[in-house]
């Protein structure tokens, strides 16, 4: 099992990889629809609109929320100096 090295979702099956390639580092959700990665600002975004959809956060919340979680993966670690 591999984690996104993008948002840090667990990606169990060739699905919730990127264009279904298990050999791909991130997932479906941080991919564009050409298989790239997403940038920062575009997987944030996403990442605060699931927020504020499933747990009911204000939008600031919900941003603080997913710049912990990338706050923690290493992808971003030059985006938080
Ligand atoms: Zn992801």
């Amino acid at each position: 099992m591999k984690n996104c090295v993008a948002c840090g979702m667990p990606m169990n099956v060739s699905s919730d990889f990127a264009m279904n390639d298990e050999t791909r580092n991130y997932c479906v959700h941080c991919a564009r629809s050409d298989g790239t990665m997403k940038s920062f600002d575009e997987i944030k975004e996403g990442m605060t609109n699931f927020i504020i959809q499933t747990q009911g956060l204000s939008r600031e919340a919900a941003e603080n929320a997913a710049l912990l979680v990338m706050k923690n993966l290493p992808t971003w670690k030059s985006h938080f100096v």
